[in-house]
């Protein structure tokens, strides 16, 4: 990032002796600074800035050198006003004091005040202070600008992140179709059979005992199972019409369309057959010593006055079914 000079960023002087004025104001145009503001009031100064009257145009600075005295509203007061506006939170406001304002310092260090410099202003002082405080709250800005840039790409990854992930149409862990894929693959089908008064078959398979299974071999072991059971189930359907997905979890759906009951059983045996070839030991099961699945098989003939939701459900009362008949098994529904 290339750095704006010090010479080139703006500095508002607040003093109502125009005298005063005068001297700062020869003193920085003499050590080149270029971009300077004048006001003769804590009032004049608010209004260029706007924060006593809404401007249309917010004025930027970067350095505001403050006199501690005024006579109508005084340097305290102003910066206290000043330091209310989240506008105005990092820019430094330097007190410009006389020896005998002294004891006023720590009020104005409160009112938000960072700095000070004495007058009658010693023109080295007040180029090193000015100097070293504009380097500071430079940098400071550029970091903010790094950290909101940072921010800025961070969403953006993130929100692309979102939309690959409603493109797509598989399930991240196990490959097979993700859930949005079967809900849309369910009505098309639906509707398919409805028109041709054809049967659709829907088995819903769900890993049994499948938390005591992450609870011994771990999350990792758990996903890995996942997906070798993912695997077994699409071996075990063949047309290209059928549809595996993932449901959720460690739950899969399979629709089946032109398919009638005896016909989804032997799908439901064939995955039974290859999750049982897989030989995953699972010694907290409480049915045996390797992994199984149960499975609820639902078939219909779809009419027009019923959703393709009615199939789902079915095949989810006979999941329960099968689970609560001691899982590992295979409860068919028509
Ligand atoms: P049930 O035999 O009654 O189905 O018991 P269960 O333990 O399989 O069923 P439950 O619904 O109580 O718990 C399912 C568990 O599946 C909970 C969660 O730890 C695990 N699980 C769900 N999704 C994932 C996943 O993506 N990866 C892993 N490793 N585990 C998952
Ligand atoms: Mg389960
Ligand atoms: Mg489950």
């Amino acid at each position: 990032m290339n750095s704006k000079p010090l010479e080139e960023m703006s500095i508002l002087l607040v003093d109502d002796s125009r005298f005063s004025r005068e001297i700062i104001q020869s003193l920085l145009v003499k050590n080149n600074f270029k971009n300077l503001m004048l006001s003769g009031s804590s009032a004049e100064a608010m209004a260029v800035l706007g924060v006593s009257t809404p401007q249309k145009e917010e004025r930027d600075v970067d350095l505001i050198l403050m006199d501690v005295v005024m006579k109508t509203m005084d340097g305290i007061e102003a910066t206290r006003e000043i330091k209310k506006h989240f506008r105005f939170k990092d820019v430094p406001i330097v007190m410009v004091s006389g020896v005998t304002e002294k004891e006023k310092l720590q009020e104005a260090f409160s009112a938000g005040a960072s700095d000070y410099i004495e007058k009658p202003v010693n023109e080295i002082e007040l180029v090193a202070r000015v100097k070293s405080i504009l380097s500071l709250s430079r940098e400071i800005k550029e970091r903010k600008d790094r950290e909101l840039k940072l921010l800025k790409l961070t969403r953006e990854l993130e929100e692309a992140n979102k939309k690959l992930e409603v493109l797509s149409s598989l399930d991240g862990l196990t490959g097979v179709a993700n859930r949005r894929i079967l809900d849309q693959a369910l009505s098309k089908e639906w509707m398919r059979m409805a028109r041709s008064s054809q049967p659709i078959s829907m088995l819903l398979i769900d890993v049994d005992y499948f938390k005591k299974f992450n609870d011994s071999y771990g999350h990792i072991a758990g996903d890995e199972c996942l997906k070798k059971v993912a695997r077994a189930i699409s071996f075990s359907v063949s047309r290209p019409g059928d549809t595996v997905a993932r449901y959720g979890g460690e739950e899969f759906a399979v629709i089946l369309p032109e398919t009638d009951g005896p016909g989804a059983q032997r799908v439901a045996v064939a995955i039974m057959e290859r999750v049982g070839k897989l030989g995953i030991r699972h010694e907290s099961s409480e049915i045996g010593k390797t992994l199984t699945v149960s499975q609820g098989v639902a078939t219909m003939i779809p009419v027009d006055s019923k959703k393709s939701s009615a199939l789902l459900e079915m095949a989810d009362k006979a999941l329960y079914k099968a689970k609560h008949e001691g899982r590992a098994r295979i409860v068919a529904m028509k």
